[in-house]
């Protein structure tokens, strides 16, 4: 498995943990998007950070993260589903910031100032939507703050994703690990040291280390006990279908400029892949409004 995400609990049950390493899928979302270094660290940080959100999710679930900030990126809209399919996309792919340190994108000031928003859609009549404003933009930190504030749930998150000096990701992971209601001081203490003494998960994952190496690095000594492992992937669910339901929404008059000018073509925001209508198919939409 080149993407893989695993559910783990520790310390008897007090610690919830999952972990991910996305090298494939944060390097397709980067392909597909034509994201450059910046974007590519923020919009995979987003698509592993959804990834983790949709990891506790039943199946027909989905979880959308949205960062919208005031920085040059613009909006990060990422999206999973419990089937472990991820999508998402970045309003500015071709961002790119001088580096705060070596090696360190600048992602915090690519996103800016905002709030993040996490909406959750269960099935249910309304779905459920919880915010908080962003600390930093480097999402991570922005995470661990809306798990405190909007779950009141102590947790610690990391996201890290590398890129090459020609663009290409080399490696991405990232872990959650939550502290349960009830959690023994000496747990919380141990968590602390853990996470304290443990380097970068950027660095985690750059030496090749698989999601669950990373939880024994950072629960080491918590009796870790994995529960599930699952494969995530990059995977729209888009379709010209889909797609033709949203031409469609736009009215009789716009399809029919649009066949009149002999035919449309129509982008998918979440994946880029673009769909072709010809005059005939419009005309076909059209006799069904
Ligand atoms: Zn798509």
């Amino acid at each position: 498995m080149s993407n893989q995400l695993i559910r783990a609990r520790a310390a008897g049950g007090q610690v919830r943990a999952l972990a991910i390493t996305a090298t494939a899928m944060v390097e397709e979302a980067r392909s597909r998007h034509n994201t450059w270094p910046t974007a590519t660290a923020a919009l995979g940080r987003s698509l592993m950070a959804a990834a983790l959100l949709g990891a506790t999710l039943k199946n027909g679930e989905t979880v959308t993260l949205r960062i919208f900030g005031d920085g040059p990126l613009g909006g990060i809209i990422a999206q999973a589903g419990a089937d472990g399919c991820v999508r998402g996309y970045v309003q500015e792919p071709q961002t790119d910031l001088p580096p705060k340190a070596p090696g360190k994108l600048d992602v915090g000031r690519a996103v800016g100032q905002g709030h993040l928003y996490i909406t959750k859609d269960l099935g249910l009549k309304e779905p459920y939507t919880g915010t908080s404003p962003l600390v930093s933009g480097e999402i991570a930190e922005d995470l661990t703050y809306y798990f405190a504030q909007s779950e009141q749930t102590p947790s610690v998150v990391a996201l890290g994703v590398l890129v090459a000096p020609s663009g290409e990701v080399i490696a991405a992971g990232g872990y959650l690990i939550q502290l349960l209601p009830g959690a023994e001081e000496e747990v919380v203490k141990q968590l602390e040291t853990n996470v304290d003494a443990v380097r970068q998960v950027s660095d985690l994952v750059g030496q090749g280390l698989r999601a669950e190496r990373i939880l024994e690095t950072v629960l080491a000594g918590m009796e870790l006990q994995v529960l599930e492992s699952k494969e995530v992937r990059f995977d729209c669910r888009c379709s010209k279908e889909r797609l033709g339901g949203v031409l469609v929404s736009l009215g009789w008059q716009e399809l029919a400029e649009m066949a009149a000018q002999g035919g449309a073509e129509l982008k998918c925001h979440f994946c880029e892949e673009v769909y072709h209508f010809n005059k005939a198919e419009l005309e076909q939409l059209m006799q069904e409004l």
